[in-house]
């Protein structure tokens, strides 16, 4: 069984202050574990990131961290991650092919003068590489990687399996820029249905309701209509809705958690520190 901790729930920026307390505000980022072990596959490293060095106590992070796509909210957890600087530490950093040597592309952020740390100052434990669209077997997971549709820069969606349970984790989506769908929410696509495909969990982007989506889809995401249709025709048995905006508060996401309360495919609003065992 796998294991899923959400550490962080939030799209594009963290959203702090007593409106966000039940949610959360950190931002993208999801530890996957093998039943009864340590955290060893995480899937992005927003801030986050933070909240695993919790899940994980004293001990050191041994794993690889995978990132999805490198926007902000994915990787600015990465240079405060303690756990990744514990004696006995060992990360790999792994992110979409896209042509270029992977320290030195992620590298472009995490260098003066938009940031004071270097990514070589994370000391030789921490290595850094790219993957291609694909199966891949990462830390006993059987990892599928494939190409989704986002804005600014190659994004990847993934599906996790450990042969028991498995999740699908489309975290930053724009499937309108394939074409509006039956729904008019966006074209259920064959990497986002392969990804899908008879999932226990599809974490899904739900940046924005429906109602919003005409005006912003411009930004590259989606909606929780979306996530569901998708889960519909991919038969995953259960929709996780992520990456919130960073201005819903927890009133709007209670709404919205009930607003899909009554699916014909449970639906969870997802929120920093909950813990799932599918399957
Ligand atoms: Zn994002
Ligand atoms: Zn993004």
């Amino acid at each position: 069984m796998v294991e899923i901790y959400f550490c962080g729930t939030r799209g594009s920026m963290p959203a702090p202050g007593e409106a966000y307390v039940r949610y959360g505000g950190h931002t993208a980022c999801v530890a996957l574990a093998h039943d009864g072990f340590r955290p060893s596959l995480v899937l992005d490293a927003g801030s986050g990131l933070v909240n695993l060095d919790r899940v994980l106590g004293n001990s050191p992070f041994l794993g690889t961290i995978l990132l999805g796509h490198l926007h902000w909210d994915h990787t600015h957890g990465l240079p405060f991650f303690a756990a990744g600087a514990r004696r006995g530490h060992k990360v790999r950093v792994l992110l979409p092919e896209q042509g270029e040597d992977a320290e030195r592309l992620l590298g472009r952020a995490f260098s003066p003068p938009h940031f004071p740390v270097e990514l070589s100052a994370l000391g030789v434990n921490w290595q850094f590489g790219s993957i291609e669209e694909g199966e891949h077997d990462l830390e006993g997971f059987t990892v599928l990687a494939l190409e989704i549709p986002h804005k600014g820069g190659r994004a990847f969606g993934f599906r996790v399996s450990d042969g028991t349970s498995s999740i699908a984790y489309l975290s930053d989506h724009n499937p309108l820029a394939l074409g509006r769908g039956r729904q008019g929410t966006g074209e259920l696509h064959p990497a986002a249905i392969a990804l899908a495909k008879d999932a226990d969990v599809l974490v899904h982007d739900a940046q924005y309701c429906a109602e919003e989506l005409p005006a912003k889809a411009y930004l590259g995401h989606s909606c929780p209509e979306y996530a569901v249709a998708l889960a519909l025709e991919a038969g995953a048995r259960r929709v996780c809705l992520f990456h919130h905006a960073p201005q819903r508060t927890d009133d709007a996401l209670d709404e919205l958690a009930d607003r899909f309360a009554s699916c014909p495919v449970p639906v969870t609003t997802t929120f920093d520190g909950l813990v799932m065992r599918p399957g």
